[in-house]
């Protein structure tokens, strides 16, 4: 069975960077092999951004290596046997074979290194991300059936789960990345382990723990990866403001409850980082706000609550600033399209306008994006709502732009040129200079001078000769 794409051929001649790496390595006498993501992406057809390879040499001797061949080094994961490099546009990272990996947030960060490929590969997260192909001919090592569970589409620990969880409970939340990102299905013994120790990941840094997040999200469909998130508990260690949802009933919508709805307006908006966070916290207030009155339940204010809770949440998973205030913008006016039924002013239409600012159009989308529901003329009157506010929205800054626009002079110096006094004349040549305007874009003062001198000829004013245009 030859599974080793096509693509990857230029690996095999030696022209072409980072091919000519593998000529780098074996003549010092070390070993190369394409490791991980990128020799699984590579048979799964996935866009390849970086090449990963894994070496016998250890990073002193993988520095001095690609000193002698890249544009550039950065020793970035020195400490964990990782040097990167650049040649041309082709981004590799070198990691020396390892056989324990501690990262910062575990007890004691520190790394051991191994001196052959398969202890390495016992050591990785999935056995899909334990296949090696040793260069230069491509020779494939998987000591862990990875690509059978590739052609499965399966998800299995190289080891027993809740020992690959126990040294690194980051793979507990990359378990339901790799589902969403690549549709696979985790291993119901993986998934076991992840339900009995949700609460190993409270040691993992907010960072690395919203990196996962961040990709997961951007995954075609997310929607049923975060279900397993919180059906397994591990939501309860990142993110808890999901488990509550659950609870939540919303008579209104086809789904049963606010978190399935959740997961669906996720799974229909476009994959964006500020437009998918904002969908998965949009109604985190409502828990906080429910009320039972004479026509129902009522969530009154959920998206300022919301707002406040979505901006603490984000900052505890240290998201960079502007994606917080953006998130928490979205989640604060989600709700104030369906304002429409009352009638929208024009200043109701400017302010919506001016308050979502640049994020304007991802506003839109999630407002469409919140309709779930399942009653047919609901969603009909919702969609008309929201297609003549987007319709008003594009006439008000049409005819604003227009209001904006303005000759090259204006009416004083007009009458200052013709001597005349403010009257039924100072209109008409204005709005003959408006015109010009409107119809050939930006024109010079002397040429505006011009038409007014035209225009006075051919009215038999007096020549204008007293005055003249100020350039
Ligand atoms: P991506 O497409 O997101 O880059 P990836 O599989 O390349 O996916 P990386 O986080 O870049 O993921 O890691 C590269 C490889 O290193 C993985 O394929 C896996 O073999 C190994 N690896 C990464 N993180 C872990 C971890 N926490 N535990 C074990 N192995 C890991
Ligand atoms: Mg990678």
């Amino acid at each position: 069975m030859d599974v080793i794409p096509e693509r990857l051929d230029f690996l095999r001649s030696e022209t072409l960077p980072p091919a000519q790496l593998t000529e780098v390595f074996t003549n010092a006498g070390e070993e190369l092999y394409l490791v991980g993501g990128s020799v699984r992406d590579a048979i799964l057809d996935r866009p390849l951004e970086d090449y990963d390879f894994a070496t016998s040499a250890r990073p002193e001797r993988v520095t001095e290596l690609l000193e002698g061949w890249a544009d550039t080094v950065y020793p970035v994961g020195a400490v964990f046997g990782t040097i990167a490099a650049r040649k041309g546009e082709h981004i590799v990272e070198v990691t020396t074979f390892r056989s324990e990996v501690y990262r910062e947030d575990s007890r004691k960060p520190r790394v051991v290194f191994a001196d052959d490929i398969e202890t390495d590969l016992s050591r990785r997260d999935f056995t899909v991300n334990a296949i090696a192909l040793h260069l230069p001919e491509l020779r494939a090592v998987d000591p862990h059936g990875g690509l059978v569970d590739l052609a499965a589409g399966r998800l299995r620990t190289p080891m027993d789960p809740e020992i690959s969880f126990g040294d690194d409970p980051l793979r507990m939340l990359r378990l339901f990345r790799f589902k969403a990102m690549l549709g696979f299905e985790p291993d119901p013994v993986a998934v076991e382990a992840v339900r009995s120790m949700t609460d190993r990941l409270r040691i993992i840094s907010a960072e690395r723990v919203r990196d996962e997040l961040s990709k997961l999200l951007l995954a075609a469909a997310p929607g049923e990866a975060l279900a397993m998130i919180v059906a397994t508990g591990l939501s309860t260690q990142f993110l808890p403001e999901l488990d509550r949802l659950s609870m939540e009933q919303d008579p209104y919508q086809r789904h049963k409850d606010v978190l399935s709805h959740t997961f669906a307006v996720v799974d229909k908006t476009s994959r964006d980082l500020v437009l998918r966070l904002a969908a998965l916290l949009h109604d985190i207030g409502k828990p906080d706000t429910r009320e039972f009155g004479p026509d129902g339940v009522t969530f009154h204010h959920h998206e300022v609550v919301g707002a406040r809770m979505a901006r603490d949440r984000l900052r505890e998973l240290r998201y960079p600033r502007e994606v917080v205030d953006d998130v928490v913008r979205l989640v604060q006016l989600h709700l104030r399209p369906h304002t429409l039924k009352l009638g929208w002013t024009d200043s109701a239409v400017r302010r919506y306008v001016r308050d979502a600012g640049s994020l304007l159009d991802r506003l839109n989308e999630l407002v469409r994006c919140d309709v779930t529901t399942a009653n047919k003329a609901r969603e009909g009157a919702i969609k008309t709502g929201l297609d003549e506010l987007e319709r008003r929205i594009a006439e008000l800054s049409a005819r604003e732009e227009l209001a904006r626009l303005r000759p090259p002079i204006d009416g004083n110096q007009v009458m200052a040129y013709l001597g005349i006094e403010p009257g039924p004349l100072v209109g008409e040549i204005m709005s003959l200079l408006l015109e010009r305007r409107i119809d050939g874009g930006p024109y010079p003062v002397s040429e505006a001078f011009g038409v007014v001198r035209e225009w006075a000829t051919a009215r038999g004013l007096d020549d204008p000769g007293a005055y003249h245009e100020e350039e």
